[in-house]
């Protein structure tokens, strides 16, 4: 390990661990003009510049700190981390229902990255058992790596590839499945996800984790176990998110695929159900249905899988005066439907008119949502909507704008006749469109319910 001692580090910054000598992994305080600093010095990749010394707090977060400023280095002993988790081979049980695990990457499948400090998507089957043993009792797990890419990285490639391989799961007979994303686009793959895979007789969840498996606030473990727990033993045969309910680990929620959106950009209790309320709650012990409108589990293996998709598709996100040259170059760069998410009940302003006329007379597919996310476009009632519908802009209900998005880019894959088009995307699949909001459905979960109250009176002053 001898070379490994200043793992990374050039210039400045070795010379300056070796004059404290603080080897890689020491567990230290340093000490600069701006304050202390405590945690464990992480190692550095070969590319790293030569100035900075990387630290990993107490916290769990990482900083990088001038080695010039460094005024003196207090060693409290040292923490090697090992990376490498054990692999076992996940016991089978013929009793249990087998379960099939899709990895995609993210947050959920990383481990920190001793080279940059940084977390990089890894994923195998044994080093999970190794990690979360508690998933052995609930079903057979099965793993399958489809891909290592954090979700800003997923596209259609990849969401047929992940809607192919769910079709080739549910063929081969599974009881259930599960896919490990990353956070960020979730909401995105579940959505499209949720029209590619059509009768699904099985459960279908997605999970991921905000915060890595090597730190002590790692949702990662528990959302695999409820959502594992869903796939095993739910009778919820749809796409659905399963992550954190409440800000602490109670419980999880099983969120509609086409009506889950991520609203936190760290909160471990990120996703929530926009327009509605979630399907279930789920914990280690039991799934509790909130709904009963949902599909049940079958033993049949019909499901219908639909891969079509027309990559040319935008969303507008509108803002006050937005020039018309955005909704111009759509045109121009040959894109065949735009949804736009609009102000309020679904508006945008005048001097757009003439290019949206433009883009129907070019035959283009442009549909309105609601940029509030919660309620439906409603055209008829200002002047402003109504002169829009004549331009030939439709609206959209309460489809969430991504979800328009993905439903738009897989009804243009279908076909070019826009009042097929339509038909598609006005006709309900998967709850994208619901006939009305339901009265306790605001922002449920998100307020008033005693854990929550909990955790904000401690920041309350
Ligand atoms: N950037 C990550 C991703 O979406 C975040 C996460 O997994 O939570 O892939």
């Amino acid at each position: 390990m001898a070379d490994d001692s200043y793992k990374g580090y050039r210039g400045e910054a070795l010379s300056t661990l070796k004059n404290f000598d603080a080897l890689v992994w020491s567990d230290v305080e340093i000490k600069t003009a701006n304050g202390k600093y405590i945690g464990i010095i992480l190692p550095r990749s070969e590319t790293a510049d030569p100035n900075h010394i990387v630290l990993k707090l107490r916290s769990g977060y990482n900083v990088g700190i001038a080695a010039r400023k460094i005024e003196d280095i207090q060693i409290n002993g040292r923490n090697e981390a090992h990376y490498k988790i054990p692999e076992k081979a996940f016991p089978y049980d013929p009793k249990k229902p087998n379960v099939k695990l899709l990895g995609t990457g993210g947050t959920i499948a990383s481990r920190l990255d001793y080279r940059t400090g940084a977390v990089i998507p890894a994923f195998t089957p044994g080093e999970l058992y190794g990690s979360v043993p508690e998933l052995a009792d609930i079903c057979n797990l099965d793993t399958e790596k489809l891909y290592g890419v954090f979700s800003e990285n997923m596209g259609p490639e990849q969401w047929i590839g992940t809607a192919q391989a769910i079709g080739r799961e549910i063929e081969k007979g599974i009881q259930g499945i599960v896919i490990g994303h990353g956070t960020d686009t979730m909401h995105h793959t579940a959505a499209i996800l949720s029209f590619m895979v059509q009768n699904s007789p099985v459960p279908i969840v997605m999970v991921g984790s905000q915060r890595s498996s090597d730190r002590p606030s790692s949702d990662a473990a528990l959302n695999l176990q409820h959502s594992v727990k869903t796939a095993a033993e739910s009778d919820i045969a749809e796409i659905m998110v399963c992550m954190f309910g409440p800000t602490s680990d109670i419980y999880g929620l099983l969120h509609r695929g086409t009506r889950v959106r991520k609203m936190h950009s760290s909160y471990r209790s990120t996703f929530r159900t926009i327009g509605d309320i979630p399907i279930a709650m789920v914990s280690t012990e039991k799934i509790i249905p909130i709904r009963q409108d949902y599909k049940r589990r079958r033993s049949d293996k019909n499901v219908v899988i639909n891969t079509a998709f027309e990559e040319q598709v935008s969303i507008v996100y509108y803002y006050p005066n937005m020039k018309p040259d955005i909704i111009d170059s759509l045109i121009d760069n040959n894109y065949k439907g735009i949804v736009i998410a609009g102000t309020g009940l679904g508006h945008v302003n005048k001097p757009l008119y003439p290019s949206l006329k433009r883009a129907k007379e070019k035959g283009i597919a442009v549909y309105m949502t609601v940029q509030t996310l919660w309620g439906y476009v409603q055209m008829y009632v200002y002047d402003t909507g109504r002169d829009m519908m004549e331009l030939g802009v439709i609206p959209g209900a309460n489809m969430l704008p991504e979800v328009g998005y993905m439903k738009l880019g897989w009804a243009l894959g279908q076909t070019n006749d826009l009042e097929k088009v339509r038909e598609i995307m006005m006709t309900p699949i998967a709850g994208e469109i619901t006939e009305r909001e339901t009265s306790n459905g605001y922002l449920i979960f998100q307020g008033g319910i005693p854990e929550v109250e909990e955790f904000i009176s401690k920041y309350r002053k």
